[in-house]
């Protein structure tokens, strides 16, 4: 009895919950399959490492702020013909973040970019690294806010721990010129560092518009595209899809008229 209460005290200052949670059960398990000493050590430790390893996953599923969570298994590609899924789905390997190479979704809107984006980001997520999801207006107005408060530097420290960048709809609202100054130097100090993946409505020549000056621009564009992959999502809006399917079983047997095509 005096053993176990003493084991349970070592083990909850060393922080070893899980093993602290299940000696007993493994225990119990061991002498019923004869295993022993060394497997019964083995078992307790793993089981400690999964549960820290799940945790340390949700964690950083939890730290990566994604709007909603989306996997690359709730995808439908026939949905959209024009993405490369081949690339995407190399993509999912990880291997563009060890290489601190870049990710860039231009298509309209609804076909999925941010979609493909966070699932990306999931799965670095689950192969242990360390990813952030902001939507681009949402970071440039934090980037701004803190450089008034003093507190800029500290912010672009953070954001250089991140492994994986996920700046989502590029263009939908144009910067100011500080804004895309502050953007500008975000993207290069994540040339050669780290990864980026970036969503976009804005084909390449466009891109001056919402930076509002066309050297940043050049020189953006050079970083960011440096060692870039490009996916190309220029289909229907899946929702307008998923819409029309709709319609069309409802007006085969009323007449209901909805879903324009988007400009
Ligand atoms: P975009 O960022 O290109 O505007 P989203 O990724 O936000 O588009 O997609 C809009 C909605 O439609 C999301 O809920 C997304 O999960 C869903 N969606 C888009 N494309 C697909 C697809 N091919 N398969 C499954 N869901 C999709
Ligand atoms: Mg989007």
């Amino acid at each position: 009895m005096k053993s176990t209460i003493l084991l349970e005290h070592h083990l909850k200052n060393l922080k070893l919950s899980t093993i602290r949670n299940e000696y007993k059960d493994v225990a119990k398990r061991c002498a019923k399959d004869n295993s022993d000493y060394e497997t019964y050590l083995l078992r307790l430790i793993e089981r400690e490492v999964d549960v820290r390893q799940q945790r340390a996953m949700e964690r950083r599923i939890k730290d990566a702020r994604f709007p909603s969570i989306k996997t690359i298994d709730s995808f439908d590609f026939k949905a959209q013909p024009k993405i490369n899924e081949a690339l995407v789905k190399e993509l999912l390997n990880g291997e563009f973040i060890s290489a601190r190479e870049n990710v860039l979704f231009i298509g309209n809107s609804g076909t999925g970019k941010t979609h493909m984006a966070i699932a990306l980001g999931f799965a670095a997520c689950t192969a242990g690294r360390k990813v952030r999801f902001y939507s681009v207006t949402n970071l440039v107005t934090q980037l701004l806010e803190k450089r008034q408060e003093q507190q800029l530097e500290r912010l672009q420290k953070q954001l250089g721990k991140i492994d994986l960048l996920i700046l989502d709809e590029l263009g939908y609202v144009p910067f100011s010129k500080a804004g895309a100054e502050l953007l500008f130097e975000v993207i290069s100090r994540a040339y050669e560092r780290n990864s980026l993946v970036i969503t976009t409505n804005l084909p390449f020549n466009q891109w001056v518009e919402v930076m509002g000056n066309e050297r940043l621009t050049g020189a953006m564009l050079d970083r960011l595209t440096h060692r870039v992959h490009i996916i190309e999502a220029n289909g229907i809006s899946y929702r307008l899809q998923e819409a029309k399917k709709r319609s069309k079983r409802r007006t085969s047997k009323k007449t209901i008229v909805i879903g324009h095509k988007p400009t």
